[in-house]
């Protein structure tokens, strides 16, 4: 295909183009991707956050109650009031014990009003509490006030982390001591599984207290203040005076969090943030080869249609070849038709003329036969009217010796002899007449006869026998009288001239038989035939092959066109045992009403 490779490549760019300009419809797709995601991701970290919340709750609240029960207790309340009493001392100790055991605090213990403890859970253990002071702390300060003092701290002895409940035990109005209990945060810290998500509990410095990552443990998630400075160093809660800053890669992470009032703690959970970016990956590359697949298919689609284009041009470039051709054609064709038509015309033009110059020669033909047939025409008339002038002598002489009778008889001869004479000038006339009758019915026999009579004293003179051969009923053929005996006449006097030279015997033959073709009259003689020459050329006018004082070679000619008007044929043969055999094929008729037709009348 010629159009392939400057079509394809814009093709192709324009593809390009489109892809580029659809790009920019990830953007969208990835923003909802990551609407969506994240806030599934927030909803779930949502509910993890709210359970460990209310864990986290649940268990410091457990203990909260119990400072202020405990401290009414007539037992632990007989020890401040007795502090030397060793028995009381010890089933405070016990009662302490037992309450721990019961409860699961991580330790319980009674103050005096001077922050010195008295009686503890853990009194028999070598790092007992009991006999230590603790007026320093800042939940013993808080709960000597008359509040439930609350603190987070590591404690002093075993260095674990714990939250701190106290509160004052009074006498009246006046605090005479304050029971503190310790719950251990440790376990709420194991709680946590193994998940990518990260717990992280800050205290009220921003401190990290309780996290799933070791690391991050006891760093500050902001810059401390002065006045907490002073307070850590104080209250010594972490197990460093200087909580180094928590740095958290920007982005990574996708935090919520929660702060409990009560505690004055922000729990945040910290989901990684690959957790929303890798399905809004996985959804823009959805996206992506989505598009991907529409613009091939666009393309492919393009692709077919332009193929589709290809095939209705060359089509429609084939029509249009075809159609020029067809116009060619035509045009040929009415060229063609044109000259052909012009062909027609000059032939007609030039039948016409042949017609025309055939007519003249049928004339010419008849003026010389004419001149040649007047000596014995002469001859023909000359004979009857010297016997009318010896008839009419005769006659003369009769009336004189009263002979009336024999005179009549001269006289009748004398009528018929003109009847022929007239019959002969007829003749004459009628075959110097240009005649165009349509063919008639005209009896063949007296036509012959007329012929023969016309050459009779020449046939005599010359000692021709003349065998007839045709039958005794009139045949009636196709004719015009004249032109059928001017006919007869030529063939007849040819025969004798053809005889003239021959030793006699000399003969002519005529014979005629009828079949379903018409009727065939034959004209023979024994002389010495055609030559090869004049078989060929006799129909020709003016071929002869006598001297030009005998014949003009018009006769055969004239015989030839006339036989021709007439419809019928005139055949040249030569006969196997010699001479030639002139045959005329002439066309049944219908038995005419006289032997003498219209042309002769008219004559
Ligand atoms: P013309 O008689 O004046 O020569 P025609 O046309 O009548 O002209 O005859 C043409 C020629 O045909 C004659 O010259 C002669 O050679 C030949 N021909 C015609 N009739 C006969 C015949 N019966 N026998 C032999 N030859 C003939």
């Amino acid at each position: 295909m010629p159009t392939d490779s400057p079509l394809r490549r814009p093709r192709w760019r324009s593809l390009l183009l489109l892809a580029a300009l659809l790009t920019p419809l990830l953007w969208p797709l990835q923003q909802l991707a990551e609407r969506y995601y994240s806030s599934e991701l927030s909803e779930q970290n949502r509910q993890t956050l709210d359970l460990y919340v209310a864990n986290l709750l649940g268990s410091l609240r457990r203990y909260e109650v119990l400072p202020p029960i405990l401290g009414d207790l007539p037992a632990l309340r007989g020890v401040l009031t007795h502090p030397q009493n060793l028995d009381a001392q010890v089933r405070a100790n016990q009662l302490l014990e037992e309450v721990r055991g019961q409860t699961g605090a991580d330790s319980i213990y009674l103050m005096d009003a001077a922050g010195t403890t008295l009686a503890a859970s853990n009194w028999r253990q070598p790092d007992s509490f009991v006999g230590r002071n603790f007026a320093f702390r800042p939940y013993y300060r808080e709960a000597v006030t008359g509040h439930l003092g609350r603190f987070f701290g590591l404690g002093t002895t075993s260095g674990k982390r714990g939250y701190y409940f106290a509160a004052a035990v009074k006498e009246g109005d006046t605090v005479i001591g304050a029971l503190v209990v310790k719950v251990d945060l440790d376990t709420t810290e194991t709680l946590w599984g193994k998940t990518p998500e990260q717990l992280l509990v800050t205290d009220s410095n921003g401190v990290v207290i309780l996290t799933s990552r070791a690391e991050w443990r006891f760093r500050a998630t902001r810059a401390l203040s002065e006045q907490e400075r002073l307070e850590i160093a104080a209250n010594k809660p972490y197990p460093t005076l200087e909580p180094q800053l928590l740095k958290l890669r920007e982005n990574a992470w996708i935090v919520q969090s929660r702060s409990l009032a009560e505690t004055g703690w922000t729990v945040s959970i910290l989901a990684p943030a690959e957790q929303v970016a890798r399905p809004v990956q996985t959804a823009v590359a959805v996206g992506g080869a989505t598009l991907l697949v529409l613009i091939l298919l666009l393309g492919l689609m393009m692709q077919r249609r332009r193929h589709y284009l290809e095939r209705i041009a060359i089509d429609a470039r084939a029509r249009r070849e075809l159609e020029i051709r067809v116009l060619d054609r035509t045009r040929d064709l009415e060229t063609l038709n044109t000259r052909l038509k012009n062909e027609v015309l000059e032939r007609e033009h030039a039948q016409q003329e042949l017609l025309r110059a055939q007519d003249e020669l049928v004339q010419a033909g008849k003026l010389s036969a004419l001149g040649t047939m007047s000596a014995s025409i002469s001859h023909e008339l000359n004979q009857p009217l010297a016997a009318i002038r010896s008839y009419a002598e005769n006659a003369t002489v009769l009336l004189d010796h009263q002979r009336t009778d024999d005179a009549r008889g001269n006289l009748k001869l004398i009528g018929e002899l003109t009847g022929r004479m007239s019959s002969i000038i007829a003749h004459l006339r009628a075959f110097a007449r240009r005649d165009r009758h349509a063919p008639e019915s005209v009896a063949l026999q007296p036509a012959l006869d007329d012929a023969l009579a016309l050459l009779a004293k020449r046939r005599r003179a010359m000692d021709v026998e003349l065998i007839r051969d045709l039958p005794d009923a009139t045949l009636w053929v196709q004719a015009g009288e004249t032109r059928l005996r001017q006919v007869l006449g030529n063939v007849l006097a040819n025969a004798l001239d053809a005889l003239v030279e021959k030793a006699p015997p000399r003969r002519i033959w005529l014979s005629a038989v009828t079949d379903e073709q018409g009727v065939q009259l034959s004209i023979r003689d024994n002389g010495p035939g055609f030559s090869v020459d004049a078989l060929k050329r006799a129909r020709e006018p003016f071929f002869t092959t006598k001297t030009s004082a005998q014949g003009l070679g018009l006769g055969l000619a004239i015989c030839e066109t006339l036989m021709r008007a007439l419809g019928g044929e005139l055949q040249l043969a030569n006969h196997p045992e010699g001479g030639a055999v002139l045959t005329l094929h002439l066309r049944a008729a219908a038995p005419g009403v006289n032997h003498h037709s219209s042309e002769d009348l008219s004559a």
